[in-house]
């Protein structure tokens, strides 16, 4: 057997045009620009990439796109005052600030303080128990880019068993939600899980998000089994250079699986693009407009 390959960036481009398509309507039908502030904190160089890339594709979607760059040295109080501003801002309706945080702030205490109807990343723990209790949530960029991979290729995914790898607040435990949210029969391994090639064998879905390079060979899949996988890990390449590779061994796994994402090109493109979506989402919770099809879980 050799997988389909599911093409992430040819999604992420759907997604972004039906976003385009949603913002042309709220502002010809209701007078609306959807709006994101993005704020950064220090210089990391990941994190600036990151943030040039959100602010391209927000304006290329039609949507207004506030940056905020801080100083690393700059007081907590001074970054709580910046999004008290952002809550009260109505043309703002997503806030994201860039993590990692520098060592001086309280990661848990700068998310708890955005208002979460603008909290487009889903950490605030009002979103997270919105999920985990089936209410209207924000849900994390990149499982949500996850469960709509697994809809488009998918379907209906009722009784399916479903192994996530990883149980990460940002990843594993938003996607172990969404699957069940979909009726899969959901399984959450981690570090400690004993026998993980025998739980991953018996997985329908994978969705591999451990942050280890290609710690998952081809042999321990079942069969046809659909593959997402979200890690991305650089390792040498050719001379000296370096590359980028998933959790999953791709080579191995793409003969055996029924369809796979690959890294690069697979989850990660997707991410931004849920981004863009939860966006036009909140725009239109908060203006108490009907949500837009395709980009809500
Ligand atoms: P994390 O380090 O917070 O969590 C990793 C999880 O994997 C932990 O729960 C741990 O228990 C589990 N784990 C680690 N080693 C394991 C092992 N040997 N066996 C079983 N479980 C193991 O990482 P994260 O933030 O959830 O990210 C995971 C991966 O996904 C990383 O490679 C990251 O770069 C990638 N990622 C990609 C995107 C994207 O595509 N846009 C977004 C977020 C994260």
């Amino acid at each position: 057997m050799t997988a389909k390959i599911l093409d992430g960036r040819a999604f992420a481009a759907t997604i972004r045009s039906r976003v385009a398509d949603h913002v042309r309507r709220l502002r010809d039908d209701h007078g609306l620009v959807p709006g994101l502030a993005v704020v950064l904190v220090g210089e990391d160089p990941a994190s600036q990439v990151y943030v040039r890339s959100k602010g391209r594709q927000t304006a290329e979607a039609g949507m207004q796109g506030f940056e905020h760059l801080l100083a690393a040295e700059t007081p907590e109080g001074e970054l709580l005052d910046l999004i008290r501003r952002l809550n009260d801002d109505p043309r703002v309706h997503g806030i994201l600030v860039q993590l990692p945080l520098p060592d001086h702030m309280d990661a848990a205490k700068v998310i708890d303080a955005i208002s979460p109807d603008k909290d487009v990343d889903g950490f605030h723990v009002l979103n997270v128990g919105r999920l985990g209790t089936g209410q209207a949530a924000m849900v994390p960029c990149t499982p949500l880019g996850c469960v709509m991979m697994l809809r488009d290729h998918l379907g209906d995914m009722s009784g399916l068993d479903a192994v996530v790898l990883g149980r990460s607040n940002i990843v594993g435990k938003p996607m172990a939600q969404l699957l069940l949210a979909e009726n899969c029969t959901v399984t959450l391994a981690h570090s400690r899980t004993v026998d993980l090639a025998g739980v991953i064998g018996r997985a329908d879905i994978l969705v591999a998000a451990a942050g280890r390079p290609r710690m998952i060979p081809g042999d321990w899949l079942k069969p046809g089994a659909t593959v997402i996988d979200v890690g991305i890990n650089r390792v040498p390449g050719a001379g000296d250079k370096t590359r980028l590779v998933g959790d999953v061994d791709f080579d191995s796994a793409v003969a055996v699986a029924g369809a796979i994402t690959p890294v690069p090109g697979g989850v990660g493109p997707m991410t931004i693009a849920c981004l863009l979506a939860n966006t036009v989402t909140a725009c239109c919770r908060i203006n108490g407009l009907r949500l837009p099809e395709g980009l809500t879980p």
